[in-house]
């Protein structure tokens, strides 16, 4: 007995269509530093160092291309807090200059460290959601 292979029937379509995605559970997980698979895994085998694969689920991490965006984004939103921040103590108190030496350099280094490895991992997650640079799986 053969099988007659209808390509007007739309079932033999559906187990091809890959599983939706969601963006903002992808970019929270990565935020938090697990894989935007599962959420379980951590993200990072080193502190900016993504993992080839999940520890957890075995998903692929490797096809991630965050690039320069990390930081571009660390320094955005540091500048934003640390100037603003800045100039409303200098107006406010007008401390001595060690004072804006001792603490804004600390401050600014302190949260890039802090934001750094978030924000990579929310553009990883980013681009595992929207299957960019191979995360879904075929070869660009
Ligand atoms: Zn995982």
């Amino acid at each position: 007995m053969s099988h007659v292979l209808d390509i007007n029937n739309p079932e033999i379509f559906v187990a091809a269509e890959p599983e939706s995605r969601s963006i903002w559970q992808s970019i929270r997980r990565g935020l938090s530093m697990r894989c935007p698979s599962c959420g379980k895994g951590k993200l990072f085998r080193k502190f900016l160092k993504v993992a080839n694969s999940c520890p957890h689920c075995g998903e692929e991490l490797f096809h991630h291309q965050a690039d320069d965006a990390p930081p571009y984004f660390t320094i955005l939103i540091v500048g934003h807090v640390v100037v603003p921040i800045m100039l409303a103590v200098e107006l406010e108190y007008m401390p001595p200059i060690w004072v804006h030496v001792a603490i804004w350099p600390t401050l600014a280094l302190g949260l890039s460290l802090f934001l750094l490895p978030r924000i990579k991992g929310a553009v990883v997650g980013l681009q595992w959601a929207a299957r960019m640079h191979g995360f879904g799986g075929s070869a660009e």
